[in-house]
């Protein structure tokens, strides 16, 4: 028995039509926990909003919210971004914020994530004492098809390819304990994969399923471009294997070449020398002059983003916030 807290980790990003509704649905969800008696702790919620350099009125929005929660005893923390980091960013500065909480939630500000399912969440921790518990959508209802077949074959490679294991359909609404939350705020990488991470941090995962919902006010951020852009980011930050095909694949063309020319030499030898073959030279010269390319490209991809994480420039920078300098965490040390 005792009071446990659990922080509400929210990235916000253009979502000032969702913040109020947001948090009033999330604040109901958190009496009727703490009046139901279920369960065996009673537990206190604490949010913390991150604005990810939102050009709306979201950080306002969340003024408003934190104005109003201190005058009903609630702790609203919020950070403000000083330009769109990306949510990947804003979930970092959340669960780095999240220090002294026993669990914490990142979930979206859209309601997409409903709120209700903390609760089942909690019994599923109080049943079974596990890390984190993670919530997964069933059906793609509502989401363009070509999205759900590109979906599909990210969540198939992944799989198939990286050390990692990751759920087809797992949503970034994700309860967590104390010491995942600590083990992911220290991972320093600077390109995060935050579906990656989750998975490769382990501890015992339980699953919740739900149907998916449409967002209640305002448009989705991902763009085509944005998604497949995260699916490679994905991929090459959790898999080598890439780079082990393009060495293979240089080792098997260099074995054929050199059988190729034993078989020229001898045929010179015996039958003499013949012109022909012009065609055939220059396709080779083509073929190979592109895998080349393409597998410089692709080393490329891996050395460009060594670049990046080795001027470990910082993942966000803090334009504003309500949480004093004392309470936040150490920066990492590198
Ligand atoms: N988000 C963010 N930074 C961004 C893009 C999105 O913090 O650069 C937030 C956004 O405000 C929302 C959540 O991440 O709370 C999910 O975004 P969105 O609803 O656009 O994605 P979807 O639900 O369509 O996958
Ligand atoms: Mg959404």
């Amino acid at each position: 028995m005792g009071n446990k807290r659990i922080d509400i980790i929210v990235p916000c990003y253009n979502e000032e039509q969702n913040i109020e509704a947001f948090y009033s649905e999330m604040q109901a969800v958190a009496s009727q926990i703490k009046k139901s008696g279920a369960y065996e702790n009673s537990y206190d919620f604490a949010y913390i909003f991150i604005d990810d350099g939102s050009k709306d009125g979201t950080l306002e929005q969340i003024r408003r919210v934190a104005d109003q929660a201190a005058a009903g005893q609630t702790t609203v923390k919020y950070i403000s971004f000083s330009r769109n980091f990306g949510k990947e960013a804003a979930m970092y500065a959340g669960l780095k914020a999240s220090t002294d909480a026993d669990f914490a939630v990142i979930m979206d500000a859209d309601l997409q994530h409903p709120p209700r399912l903390i609760a089942d969440m909690l019994q599923k921790v109080e049943e079974t004492g596990c890390d984190s518990v993670a919530a997964r959508r069933v059906s793609r209802k509502g989401e363009p098809k070509i999205r759900s077949v590109f979906a599909r074959l990210f969540y198939k490679l992944m799989n198939k390819y990286c050390e990692i294991e990751i759920v087809d359909g797992a949503v970034d609404f994700r309860l967590m304990s104390k010491r995942m939350v600590k083990a992911i705020a220290d991972m320093p990488e600077t390109q995060r994969f935050s579906k990656g991470i989750f998975a490769w941090v382990g501890f015992d995962t339980q699953w919740i399923e739900f149907e998916n919902v449409q967002r209640l006010s305002g448009e989705t951020k991902w763009t085509v471009w944005g998604l497949t852009k995260y699916a490679i980011d994905g991929f090459i930050d959790f898999a080598d294997s890439p780079l082990k095909f393009a060495g293979a694949f240089g080792g098997f063309i260099a074995a054929g070449s050199a059988i190729y020319l034993i078989v020229e030499i001898i045929k010179t030898i015996v039958m003499g020398k013949d012109t022909p073959g012009y065609a055939s030279t220059i396709c080779l010269i083509l073929f190979f002059g592109g895998v080349i390319i393409a597998i410089l490209g692709l080393i490329g991809e891996y050395i460009g983003r060594m670049y990046l994480e080795t001027k470990s420039r910082p993942i966000y920078i803090e334009k504003e916030s309500n949480i004093s300098d004392t309470e936040e965490e150490q920066p990492i040390e590198r």
